[in-house]
């Protein structure tokens, strides 16, 4: 199984660690051809923004859309907001592919960055609770009808998914251990059988 970063900016190197623990190939995308012969991708947190302007320089915009409308992928944090259908605080432009809408920057500034052990998992069914890193993070205001609430803190949907996408607002490359890692390779499975 080979598994894509978005390597224009942001949290790589976390996520090539988890995955190379876990024996699988990952691919630094920094290109369009770099899409091809990928069974997932992950979209990591950084500077959503900053992550745009990068993304119409790369000439990467459409076959990245082309690649989430039709493949697994996993937007974390800055890659959430960078999928999310619409975007708030302040208005961004978004690939629109993961039916939410999520509000920038909700829960404050740097400074209020945080770690909880309260996140509550909904592994299809089976319920556990685990740490969550929540840099700068997102907001999930508005989830779509074919979306569901995978993870929860608090009660509020900090990850969701549909049938080929996952999104989460917290970066689970942060934390030990690789629950979340291993979530989205099962996915992955999943939808190839
Ligand atoms: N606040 C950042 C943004 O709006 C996201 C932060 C992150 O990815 N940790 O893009």
């Amino acid at each position: 199984m080979n598994i894509g970063i978005l390597a224009l900016q942001g949290a790589v190197q976390d996520h090539k660690n988890k995955f190379s623990e876990l024996g699988t190939n990952t691919i630094e995308v920094r290109r369009s051809g770099d899409l091809l012969n990928l069974d997932g991708l992950i979209l990591p947190g950084g500077e959503s923004s900053t992550m745009l302007k990068l993304l119409n320089k790369n000439e990467l915009w459409s076959e990245l859309h082309s690649f989430i409308k039709t493949k697994p992928s996993w937007g974390i944090c800055a890659g959430l907001i960078l999928i999310a259908k619409s975007v708030h605080s302040p208005q961004q432009k978004s690939l629109g592919v993961l039916d939410v809408d999520v509000e920038r920057n909700a829960y404050g500034r740097q400074l209020d960055s945080f770690i909880t052990n309260d996140l509550v998992f909904n592994n299809n069914g089976k319920q556990s609770t685990t740490e969550g890193v929540f840099i700068r993070a997102p907001k999930i205001n508005r989830i779509g009808a074919d979306v569901k609430t995978t993870v929860t803190h608090d009660n509020q949907p900090v990850m969701v998914e549909s049938n080929l996408t996952l999104g989460s607002s917290f970066h689970p490359e942060r934390s030990e251990g690789h629950i979340y890692h291993k979530y989205f390779l099962e996915k992955i499975r999943h939808i190839n059988e």
